[in-house]
């Protein structure tokens, strides 16, 4: 393997598999903070806002028609009454005028009761029309958001898969890698990936600096480094990355 046409060391290995999992890591960032995720909650938070809108514009709505249709009832009442005192009035059983003359002012007194009863319903209904169309405009609005948010969740659901396909090739690209690498080096690599972090674990040797700290590396020890066998990976004294060179 050292005898090969390459001018790549074998621990050039090292830097793939770090790429790799860099790869990885952005992959996942990129998932979580989809410029739609942001979006979507924002349409959720004002559409949540319409909603208690709506639920405060719907129990002042039910009152009124409430006490709409109590009038309604009451004024069915009331015909009933008229109804059959009118009949007693014209039916021919009325004996006394005095009789006759408390029907009429009976039905007199309902029949004002009535008509203000009515011109309530009416002030009632005037009182409903802003509301009402208050709440259809919001209503209106809700479905604009919930189209909103249904095709935000399509993005969002596309934008995934297509990360997620994305992630399953690296990581069977990281995996050949690991082959590649064979046990002792991926060993290697995925403690030291532990013990430093994302992107620090590997540095490449560039002149005498550590490609992962920037350091510069004393004469002596990059000496030492040099003579290691080629496959040996060594650690840069200053961070601790394994070196590429
Ligand atoms: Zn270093």
């Amino acid at each position: 393997m050292a005898e090969e046409a390459t001018t790549l060391s074998e621990l050039e290995v090292l830097v793939e598999l770090q790429e790799l999992d860099t790869r990885l890591s952005q992959l996942a960032h990129r998932a979580a903070t989809l410029p739609e995720r942001e979006q979507l909650a924002l349409v959720h938070e004002q559409d949540s806002k319409l909603e208690d809108e709506l639920n405060q514009l719907a129990s002042e709505l039910t009152a009124l028609r409430q006490s709409q249709s109590d009038r309604e009832a009451e004024i069915q009442n009331l015909e009933d009454k008229v109804a059959r005192a009118t009949s007693s009035l014209y039916g021919g059983e009325m004996t006394s005028p005095k009789e006759a003359t408390v029907l009429q002012s009976e039905i007199d007194s309902l029949s004002g009761r009535q008509s203000l009863l009515e011109d309530q319903i009416i002030e009632i209904m005037e009182e409903i029309e802003p509301f009402a169309k208050e709440e259809s405009r919001i209503e209106a609005e809700r479905s604009e958001f919930q189209l909103q948010i249904a095709d935000l969740q399509e993005r969002i659901s596309n934008q995934v898969t297509e990360i997620e396909s994305e992630q399953e090739s690296v990581m069977e690209e990281k995996r050949d890698t690991e082959d590649r690498a064979g046990s002792r080096l991926s060993g290697l690599y995925i403690e030291n990936r532990k013990r430093m972090g994302d992107h620090t674990a590997i540095g490449r040797l560039v002149g005498t600096s550590c490609g992962a700290c920037f350091l510069e590396i004393a004469a002596v020890e990059i000496d030492r480094i040099r003579r290691l066998p080629s496959d040996e990976p060594s650690e840069c004294p200053e961070c601790g990355a394994l070196l590429v060179r």
